[in-house]
């Protein structure tokens, strides 16, 4: 399970604003997916990729707390995604 801590989510919204965080973590999906390419053509390393992973993390996990969204929340979403997964992983239809 991933932890990215309340103290420093609440303190990049103290210093921040959650708009200014919502840049932040564009910028942050835009250089996770520069990584995951540069792996996709063999000119990666796995410390730069877990680097990008954990910005990503931090940056979701700020917005969540800033838009007081909870965790049950996403989990819930996360259960009806992996429920329509294998409702299609059944029907033959996942590619
Ligand atoms: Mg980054």
């Amino acid at each position: 399970m991933i932890e990215v801590p309340g103290y420093l989510t609440q303190a990049v919204l103290a210093d921040n604003g959650l708009s200014h965080e919502e840049l932040i973590c564009l910028e942050e999906l835009s250089e996770l997916q520069k990584e995951l390419t540069k792996q996709l053509r063999n000119k990666g390393n796995m410390r730069d990729l877990v680097e990008e992973m954990a910005d990503v993390y931090i940056c979701l996990k700020t917005i969540q707390t800033g838009m007081y969204i909870s965790d049950r929340e996403i989990n819930e979403a996360i259960v009806e995604k992996a429920d329509r997964y294998l409702r299609r992983q059944k029907a033959g239809d996942t590619k």
